[in-house]
């Protein structure tokens, strides 16, 4: 790909509201249900049906905006986005349009190319979602499911500050992971509860205007949208220089074949026809109500992420490793306070209980207060790095008290120096090159003679103290 190429991409993305009702009737959002077992007269948009605004969404929608330092305006207007779809029994959608919700927020990511990069969140706005298409349940025929239609989403729109298909997939995981933090959202892409559609263009590297751009739509899995964005680039940047000339389109992507192909010419807003939903007054929020919803915000990632490293002396690497979920965040932090010193913690934490979660469907399998204790068994010497970890994954898989466990595994460590002594004796005897080496100044070879102590007491040798014996025999 030549070089003289920048990409240009903006996010667009979908966001289900963790409700249990739908935005505007009293229908359950629960996944998985019968297909058209979770409809009333609104959300079929039969003739006659009101809407009702759902309130704990507006909420969730409001603590979304504030995270992402967007400002919320206190009267917003939801808007009748028109459209033909057979997904979509009213024939419009109910969004907001020219007064959304909240507008100018940001959000800072990590691009792996650029370094600490901040967005620019254009708007913020609630609306509802439509049905689904089912192309798989009938031969030759396309059935309709209306239990999702009407379910509460926010649609954040980013600015076009991506420049590059792995910035884009950097951005949306720093956006997944505040949202999951927030709890507003299970952000679940295989679910559909986060959806991303791309604008993408191309121009020439130090050009600033920006080109047309083609929408990317049916990125449907998180791992699919670097991989999408960069089959839309190259295409375009094939086009151009082949002479050709982007035209605004949307674009499907394919995963299976990994190729985009044009679904229709993309619409202008002009094209739906907006008006005010006559249905709905403006949407007003008092002060207070969107002071609660700030006050229910919890300390966000970022902010998370500078506290560990200035409260436990921790590295940019590691506090990001450690702040990457709430939950292991929360987890690390229990271990410390069990107590444990937060490096040990935090390294036990990023190998063996991050390791052990990802094969356990994320569950922290050893309670805080049994890591802490494993951290010091080692610690206190009754344990090698090696023995704790066996301890760890024991207690991880039948839980139980970890210095029980360790000695009944036969993992204790002999700090008896008799006992040592006699390996040591052993190990020498059996060495006397060595032993020969050393006493002529080859003082590294230590390091061998603790190994092959190790070895002779099959791991249980206290290392420290097998060292110390080791030097009095060999300065004797
Ligand atoms: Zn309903
Ligand atoms: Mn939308």
């Amino acid at each position: 790909m030549s070089q003289a190429w920048e990409t240009v991409i903006g996010l667009e993305t979908h966001v289900q509201l963790r409700t249990r009702s739908k935005m505007f009737c009293g229908c359950s959002t629960s996944f998985g249900a019968p297909p058209n077992t979770q409809v009333c007269p609104v959300c079929l948009g039969l003739p006659g049906a009101l809407p009702v605004a759902n309130g704990a969404a507006i909420g969730l929608a409001v603590r979304g905006a504030l995270a992402l330092g967007c400002t919320v305006h206190p009267k917003s207007i939801f808007a009748r986005k028109n459209y033909f779809y057979p997904d979509l029994p009213k024939g419009y959608q109910i969004s907001q349009f020219d007064q959304p919700l909240a507008t100018q927020g940001s959000l800072s990511f990590l691009s792996p190319e650029r370094g600490a990069v901040t967005a620019t969140i254009v708007r913020l706005h609630l609306e509802e979602d439509a049905g689904k298409s089912i192309h798989d349940r009938f031969p030759k025929a396309t059935a309709v499911d209306l239990n999702r239609s009407g379910v509460p989403l926010i649609e954040i729109v980013g600015g076009p500050d991506l420049r590059s298909p792995a910035e884009a997939r950097a951005y949306l995981q720093t956006l997944k992971q505040l949202l999951e933090y927030i709890g507003i959202s299970d952000c679940d892409m295989e679910k559909g509860s986060l959806r991303v559609d791309a604008n993408v263009s191309i121009r020439r590297a130090g050009e600033t205007a920006l080109n047309t751009r083609t929408e990317v739509k049916n990125i449907n899995a998180f791992s699919f949208v670097e991989k999408a964005l960069g089959v839309e680039r190259d295409r375009q940047i094939a086009l151009v220089e082949s002479g050709g000339s982007v035209s605004q389109q949307t674009m499907l992507y394919d995963a299976k074949e990994s190729t985009v192909r044009p679904q229709r010419s993309k619409e202008e807003s002009h094209d739906y026809r907006y008006f005010p939903e006559p249905d709905l007054p403006p949407l007003v929020l008092t002060p207070e109500f969107v002071a609660e919803q700030q006050s229910e915000l919890p300390e966000l990632p970022g902010q998370k992420r500078e506290r560990f490293m200035a409260q436990y002396a921790l590295s940019r690497e590691h506090a990001t490793v450690l702040t990457a979920s709430r939950a292991v965040a929360e987890y690390y932090e229990h271990v410390v306070r069990a107590p444990a010193e937060p490096q040990s913690a935090a390294n036990w934490v990023m190998t063996e209980a991050l390791a052990d979660a990802k094969d356990h469907q994320e569950q922290l399998r050893v309670s805080p207060a049994a890591l802490a204790q494993i951290i010091a068994l080692v610690k206190g010497g009754t344990l090698s790095n090696q023995a704790a970890k066996r301890v760890f994954a024991e207690v991880a898989s039948k839980g139980g008290d970890p210095r029980t466990i360790a000695e009944s595994l036969g993992l204790v460590l002999v700090a008896d120096t008799n006992v040592l002594a006699a390996w040591v004796s052993d190990v020498l005897g059996a060495h006397a090159p060595e032993v020969g080496r050393y006493k002529n100044g080859e003082t590294k070879l230590m390091a061998f003679f603790v190994g092959q102590v190790m070895r002779a007491s099959k791991g249980k040798a206290d290392p420290k103290l097998a060292q110390r014996v080791l030097e009095e025999k060999l300065s004797a």
